[in-house]
């Protein structure tokens, strides 16, 4: 370790247990925050994170053990579809998942709608369920990576969470402590993600590939548009249903749909089950139902009941188009923002089913009046007329 890495895993200990106080802290992440830091030194932090907890032990466990993880965005379902679609081609998939943070949602919110499912498995539970069936989905234990947890929590409130290395280190640090032996990596860019150029984006993937390759793991990644919510929903259960109506093969957004099989197909790769034919064993699990079968197990196995998870909405409020013409974009931040604010102070079951659906997107040619984004967020919330811009002009070129 050369002596900067060493400095690190230092401050890292300290911070931790308690020796390097927040003033501290904060003052190195406003260096790093300002100046960037090196890559070598981005590993060590990343490692000092990662080795701050338990460390997830997969022998034992016929692998390779394969992981996914998202930078996080607005109606971001991919973890619920992917995940069945690789394990349906025999991948071993072990994912945790973290709850929303900011306008982007949480895979775990979005798990906990199913009645019953438990999503705080043990290590032991964790591991069991990706031998038995071929995939878990859990969040992530108070022990396993700590310092970032803490050093997250510091970054938020002293609004330090977009920066390039930061960021690497924060999602490399959890990856590394889930121990698979291979990771794929979905870097989100746009609107609704924490970086907002497709630039930054690819930096970003760069780094954290070259610390988990550094750390001996198989990384792939892949960049994602994020202006507009993936899905056609954004919102807990409402995302849950969509997810649920695209492993049925009833629909689900297209974008979504994309990325998912995008995900499931790079992770069937990663895992070396398959390399040539990767994608369309991925297209096949979902249309042909395996997709939805090892779902339906996952779940049952977290004690879930699948049937129980109520998909009936009541009518929302319609958002109009305020002119005719083609829709520019629907701003992914926006929605995100509107649905994170309303569900402040709500229970959680009323909070799991606030939402918004999108009707009509980007491209889309619209008439005044015509119904483009459905509300249940129990209140006015301007943001959701503000998300949907409209090019009036491009309508009467386009005829
Ligand atoms: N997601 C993470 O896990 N960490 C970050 O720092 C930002 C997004």
């Amino acid at each position: 370790m050369n002596r900067a890495a060493g400095d690190i895993d230092t401050l890292i200990r300290g911070f931790v247990d308690g020796t390097v106080d927040d003033g501290a802290m904060t003052a190195w992440l406003k260096v790093v925050f300002e100046r960037g830091l090196p890559a070598e030194d981005t590993f060590a932090l990343a490692m000092a994170m990662a080795s701050s907890g338990q460390v997830i032990d997969w022998s034992g466990v016929t692998g390779p053990i394969v992981d996914k993880h998202s930078t996080g965005g607005v109606g971001d379902a991919v973890t619920l579809v992917a995940v069945p679609i690789a394990a349906a081609c025999g991948v071993k998939v072990a994912k945790l998942s973290g709850r929303a943070l900011g306008h982007t949602g949480g895979t775990i919110d979005k798990l906990e709608c199913i009645p019953g499912l438990r999503t705080d498995l043990s290590i032991e539970e964790f591991r069991a369920t990706v031998d038995r069936i071929g995939c878990a989905i859990a969040a992530a234990s108070a022990d396993l990576a700590p310092a970032d947890k803490k050093l997250y929590a510091l970054r938020h409130k002293t609004g330090m969470v977009a920066s390039i290395p930061l960021i690497a280190a924060s999602v490399m640090s959890k990856k590394i402590a889930a121990g698979a032996d291979a990771i794929v990596l979905d870097v989100k860019f746009g609107r609704g993600a924490f970086l907002a150029k497709a630039d930054d984006a690819r930096r970003l993937a760069e780094l954290m590939r070259t610390i988990g390759v550094r750390a001996g793991r198989r990384v792939a990644t892949l960049l994602t548009n994020m202006d507009e919510p993936l899905a056609d929903s954004a919102g807990d259960a409402l995302e849950l249903d969509e997810a649920l109506t695209m492993l049925e093969g009833r629909g689900g957004s297209a974008p979504l749909r994309a990325i998912a099989l995008e995900t499931a197909a790079a992770m069937v790769r990663a895992s070396g089950v398959s390399a040539g034919a990767a994608d369309s064993d991925a297209a096949r699990a979902l249309s042909d139902g395996r997709a939805l079968e090892k779902f339906r197990e996952m779940v049952a196995a977290a004690g879930g009941t699948l049937d129980a998870f109520d998909r009936s909405w009541p009518a929302g409020v319609e958002i109009r188009a305020a002119e005719s013409g083609r829709i520019e974009r629907i701003d992914a931040r926006l929605v995100g923002e509107a649905v994170f604010d309303a569900k402040a102070g709500m229970t959680a079951d009323a909070a799991a089913r606030t939402g918004v659906r999108v009707r009509r997107r980007g491209g889309d040619v619209v008439k005044k009046g015509e119904a483009v984004l459905v509300s249940w967020l129990g209140h006015h919330d301007a943001r959701l007329e503000l998300a949907v811009s409209i090019d009036a002009h491009r309508r009467a070129s386009a005829g």
